[in-house]
């Protein structure tokens, strides 16, 4: 008979001495739990015994009236069929087999989970790698393709107004800018455009066009505020801002087809996410960069860099009294850009002998000239 009895392995202790457990073998019987060590062995009756397990994942046995206590890290214990016979017991190991199943399948759930956590952070890294690529080594044509394409596809936007004459001071000082940009960053041929909207702002599109609403020009005071605006929008420009918000808002997928198609195929991709350029903004991050950078271009023009800080109270004021279409409020005027563009300020070595630049003639044109001049341009109907 005794060739049926299963032994474990597993040691003893009593209440208090578990420092001085002693190891052997642990089987039960008909009506006992016998533990067997090599000083003896001790026979406890089943029906006092209780069941549990510790926190190391042990299977431990509890004889409350001695004291003693039994444990192994054999589970096959739970299925041994005298232990099974016991009403008590059989209830207290089905008990902890259900939470060790529990506890596995957590487990397994958990291993599952950071597998998949880091296959997708691999990919998404990549993904980036590759977007950030993409977004370095674009040549100039397919962000001037990709504008085109905008400008094309929004003709409601981009009505240029060629009859104020305020252009020629927009294109000088954007000459003066692009002039003194950083070798590196000349890639561009920048051009400025007005469009006849009474909002305070500017904007910039891939590949260097710029627009100026003639609001801005109606507000500004000072020839250094439009060269702030115009400086932060060249730094929109040469840091392809455009170009990574449209690769980044198409997503993985987007930036896969950028990979495998030819380069017409990418023209067409890229191109069918115009629409995120006219109407997303950027990132609060993104604008202090060009806040940023514009500052730099500034100085290296010789131009006084206050003149964006200067802007955006002006922004502010104007945002507060208009109602501005939503579209076009993409240089929100945050107290924060004001301060960190102070702070620039501050620690600038650089504080005296800018150039003077020409004073602007702030009045736009009568509306009688302006009348005048459309009747020239339009065909009488
Ligand atoms: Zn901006």
């Amino acid at each position: 008979m005794s060739v049926l009895l299963v032994n474990y392995d597993g040691f003893a202790f009593r209440d208090g001495e578990e420092d001085q457990a002693l190891s052997g073998r642990l089987l039960f019987t008909l009506s006992y739990l016998r533990f067997e060590h090599v000083d003896g062995t001790w026979e406890l009756p089943l029906q006092r015994l209780t069941l549990d397990q510790n926190s190391a994942g042990n299977l431990i046995f509890h004889d409350e009236e001695t004291g003693w206590w039994f444990e192994s890290s054999d589970v096959r214990i739970l299925n041994d069929i005298f232990l099974l016979r016991q009403t008590h017991l059989r209830t207290q190991a089905r008990e902890l087999r259900e939470r060790r199943e529990g506890n596995r399948s957590l487990k397994y759930a958990l291993i599952f989970l950071a597998g998949f956590a880091g296959f997708f952070f691999i990919g998404w890294l990549l993904v980036k790698a590759a977007a950030n690529s993409l977004a370095n080594h674009a040549p100039v044509a397919w962000e001037e393709h990709l504008t085109d394409k905008v400008i094309a596809e929004h003709p409601k936007l981009f009505v240029i107004d060629t009859n104020d004459a305020r252009i020629t001071v927009v294109t000088q000082l954007v000459a003066r800018l692009a002039a003194a940009l950083p070798p590196a960053e000349r890639r561009y041929q920048f051009r400025a455009a007005l469009i006849d909207r009474p909002v305070v702002n500017a904007f910039a599109l891939p590949g260097g066009r710029i627009f100026v609403f003639t609001g801005l020009l109606d507000r500004v005071q000072k020839p250094e505020e439009l060269a702030g605006v115009l400086a932060h929008e060249m730094a929109h420009v040469t840091q392809r801002h455009g170009l990574r918000k449209l690769i980044a808002g198409g997503g993985p997928y987007y930036v896969l087809r950028l990979f495998v198609s030819d380069q017409q195929g990418v023209l067409s991709v890229i191109s069918a996410g115009s629409q995120l350029l006219v109407n997303q903004y950027y990132s609060r991050d993104v604008e202090r960069e060009a806040d940023t950078i514009g500052w730099h271009y500034l100085m290296a023009a010789n131009i006084d860099p206050r003149g964006l800080a200067d802007f955006f109270q002006l922004q502010t004021e104007s945002e507060a009294t208009t109602t501005i279409p939503e579209m076009f409020r993409s240089h929100p005027a945050t107290s924060e850009r004001i301060a960190s563009l102070n702070r620039l300020w501050e620690k600038s070595e650089r504080k005296s002998g800018f150039v003077q630049l020409p004073a602007m003639t702030n009045a736009p044109l009568t509306s009688l000239q302006e009348r005048l001049l459309r009747s020239f341009k339009s065909p009488p109907k």
